[in-house]
């Protein structure tokens, strides 16, 4: 059970996911949370990085899907400039939302990649529901109010993970 915690994959941000990267591995969509994964939690447009990010991964026929927790107006202002499709009020780490989009992308999971800063939400909804998971160091270490009890328990994890030996990668 603890297992599904464990992303597959941890990268600094998620402008390191490059298409080269994710065509070697046979991905052809990637859903990815909003929230300190595309930008701070608390920044409501997206960066010019962020915006560049969604060209290059169109430009490489690459789907691109935001699925966010966060209410509708917070996800519909974010996404629609960068017409990308997106799910609102996803309750992660419930799977429908994933299998929604997934099949919206017309692909199996196996083609598909999830992303988030969250190791309650993101990671083990991911991995619950079958799909390659790549955990990101959040934005900002702020949070909203519901995500703050979530890290609490995060943290306890991610301690527990590492005296384990279970994570692979470095905090700074
Ligand atoms: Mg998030």
């Amino acid at each position: 059970m603890l297992k599904k915690f464990l992303p597959d994959e941890h990268v600094e941000r998620i402008l390191d996911i490059t298409p080269e990267k994710l065509k070697h591995a046979g991905i052809k969509g990637v859903i990815t949370d909003l929230d300190n994964t595309l930008v701070a939690w608390d920044v409501r447009d997206a960066t010019p990085e962020v915006i560049q990010w969604f060209k290059l991964m169109r430009d490489n026929d690459i789907k691109v899907t935001i699925i966010s927790n966060n209410e509708k107006e917070r996800v519909s202002i974010f996404a629609e400039p960068l017409e990308a499709p997106f799910v609102y009020s996803a309750k992660k780490p419930l799977n429908h939302a994933f299998r929604q989009a997934t099949k919206a992308m017309g692909l199996n999971k196996e083609e598909v990649v999830v992303v988030g800063d969250q190791i309650l939400t993101d990671v083990l909804g991911g991995n619950i529901a079958g799909f390659h998971t790549i955990l990101v160091v959040p934005i900002v270490q702020t949070d909203g109010k519901i995500t703050r009890i979530n890290r609490m328990i995060e943290r306890r994890i991610l301690r527990w993970m590492k005296r384990k030996g279970m994570m692979t990668w470095e905090d700074k």
